[in-house]
This record gives C-alpha cells, structure tokens and sequence, in this order.
C-alpha cells in the first residue's frame, strides 16, 4: 500500500508518472488502495467542478455504419441490427424535449452514415444552434476530411467526440478490418482540436487483446493529446459481431483508470458512461464516486433505442428521457452529488 499510495499521491501532484510506474499502479491495485486512489480523484474534481455532475442529451440519430469495427453491433455485417435515420425534424423534436427537461448540450451520434452529407449535418447542427443558442452541440459521427469538420465548426458544432479506440498500432488492428488506420483516426483528433472544437477520445476497456501495456499507451496518448473530454468504458460484447464470445471488460479496471484519468487531467470532462452502467446495476454512481463528472442520457425516441445496440444488454432502452433524468437525479443523489442544467464546458 505504501508504494501504491506514493504513486498515487506522486500522480497528483504531477500529473504524470513514467510508464513502468503506471504499469505497477495497474498492476498493484488493492481494493484499500482503490479507495485511496478514488478518495484523491474526488478531491480533484471538486476542486474544478465543485459538486456539479453534467448531462448530456444522446440522439443516437443513425446507426447505418460504413464500417465494421469487430466489436459494435452497428457495424455494416451486423445483419440482424434493424437500420433507420431521424429526420431533420425528428432530431429537433429530440431537442425540444431535452431542453424542456433541462438539457444544455446535445450530442448527435450515428454509425459513419453518407446519408448525411457535410450539407445534411451543417443544416441539423445550424437548426439546432438557431432554435436553441444557449445549448453545446457535440457531434460524434467518426472520421471525416478536416474540411468537413471545419464546415461543422462554422455552423455552430461545439464539441467533437471521437475515441481513439486503443493508442496501440497492432491493438487496434485487432480491432478493426484493414481500411481503417489509428493513423488516420489520430489525424482526425489532431484537426478537431486544431479547428477549434472541444474535442473527447477515449477507449474501451477490456477490449480483446488488450493488455496493461496498451492502457499505459493509452494514458500516454491522451497527455500528448490533452482533450477537453475523455470517453471511457468497459467492452462489452455483442451477439453479432466476432466478439461475441469475448469476455466483457471489468467494472474496477474501469473505475481505476477514471481515477487515474482524473488525476492526470483535472480538469477534463469525464462520463460515468452507459456501457458502465450496464455491466453494473450501480457502475454509473461509482464511476462518479472515482472522479467521474458528466452522464449522458438517452434522448432518442423511444421507438428507435433498441436498434441502436452497440453492445448487448444496453440499460435504459426502454425509457422515457424524462423518466431517464428522473432516474439519473436520483442515482446521482445518492453518491453526494446533484446533477446540474448547464452546458458544462470545460474550465
Ligand atoms: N461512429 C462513431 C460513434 C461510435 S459509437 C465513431 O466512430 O466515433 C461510440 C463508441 O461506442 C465507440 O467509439 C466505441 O468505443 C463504443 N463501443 C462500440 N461498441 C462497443 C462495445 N461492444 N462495447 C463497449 N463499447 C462499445
């Protein structure tokens, strides 16, 4: 514990740690220095962010994908995800329930989709930001040309969120079918930030073939990288997809590496994400009990959320998003916290 807890207090105070330190960090938890390490993550955040827990409205506005990542279940051979798109009109519907509910950033998610055209997404996010101008626009749509991005940014898109999946080149060839390259996917985070966005990477946890080696490659990514917003959570498999079979990732790894995460950047916006909340009745509580500051709840109709399954078992499916913020109010309660209507940007 002694050692664990120098790391720890190291960690910080600098913000940073070698990579072999970081390893045994991983390598050397207990569940007495988990607390600790959760204990610090919590002094941190409050520090910046005092109390406050952030929500995000999620559309998930498409899951038609080009792509066929092996562990989603929209990827384009997943045969039995039954398609569909929101219109224009549906995603703003989406909107005026969120804010009604108190809603002050929207995030539009979707499958990589050519449907929606450069001209498509500028006309959506410039509805949005002319109907409610005291809202953030995020847009999570994966790779475009920094063109594209740039026509975002003009029209009023805010933030970008776009995992960097595993910061490993021969990880994320596991991962992924050969058209696509970390070289790119790491190309299309530099741009975001460059332009101008609010920009969030991340990964899973636990994902097939990943080792403690990879996750400290990951860490060290994200300090080169320094987003505003950091998105992770466990893998979870999906019954059509090559991973189906594989073992999902671990609730105190998740936990662990939200802390370290905290630690390393406190000021970076954080989410006790769904797929957490999924392989633990109560992991989204103790995502933000280990330093998390952000949940997004579904504001998809309620027609479409059982189509948009990346993963098996998704939580919240079948819920009305006014049931949902109800839901979330009350959880995040419960852990000392309160869920705030804010646009929540990054301090
Ligand atoms: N097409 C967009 C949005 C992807 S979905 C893009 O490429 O960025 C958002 C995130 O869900 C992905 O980045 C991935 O990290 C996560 N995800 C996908 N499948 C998952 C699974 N089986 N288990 C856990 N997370 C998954």
């Amino acid at each position: 514990m002694t050692r664990q807890k120098q790391r720890i207090d190291e960690l910080r105070r600098s913000n940073t740690l070698p990579g072999e330190e970081l390893l045994a960090l991983l390598a050397e938890a207990t569940p007495e220095s988990d607390e600790y390490l959760f204990a610090q993550a919590r002094t941190v955040r409050e520090a910046v962010y005092g109390k406050a827990v952030y929500m995000r409205g999620l559309i998930e506005f498409t899951n038609y994908c080009k792509n066929d990542c092996f562990y989603c279940g929209i990827r384009r051979s997943a045969k039995s995800t039954q398609r569909y798109r929101l219109t224009e009109e549906q995603i703003l519907d989406c909107c005026d329930t969120g804010h009604a509910l108190g809603f002050r950033t929207f995030v539009l998610q979707g499958g990589e989709d050519g449907f929606y055209t450069d001209e498509r997404i500028v006309s959506i996010v410039s509805g949005i930001k002319e109907r409610y101008p005291d809202c953030a626009v995020t847009l999570s749509i994966g790779e475009r040309e920094r063109e594209s991005y740039e026509a975002f940014y003009k029209a009023g898109a805010d933030r970008y969120l776009l995992r960097h999946e595993t910061a490993d080149e021969e990880h994320y060839r596991q991962l992924h079918p050969s058209e696509l390259s970390l070289t790119h996917r790491k190309q299309c985070l530099a741009d975001l930030k460059d332009i101008g966005f609010q920009v969030g990477c991340g990964f899973m946890v636990g994902s097939p073939g990943q080792k403690p080696e990879h996750l400290v490659k990951d860490l060290q990514f994200i300090s080169e990288l320094q987003p505003h917003m950091v998105g992770i959570g466990p893998f979870v498999p999906h019954h059509d997809t090559p991973f189906a079979k594989e073992t999902q990732g671990g609730l105190e790894l998740t936990l662990r590496l939200l802390a370290i995460i905290r630690l390393m950047h406190p000021h970076v916006l954080l989410p006790a994400t769904t797929a957490l909340g999924t392989i633990d009745p109560r992991g989204r509580e103790k995502g933000i009990l280990a330093g998390a500051n952000v949940v997004m709840p579904n504001l998809s109709p309620r027609d479409v959320r059982k189509k948009y399954m990346l993963y098996d078992n998704k939580i919240c499916t079948g819920d009305e998003a006014a049931e949902c913020v109800r839901c979330l109010e009350k959880r995040i309660a419960s852990t000392g916290y309160e869920l705030v209507c804010d646009r929540g940007d990054y301090r």
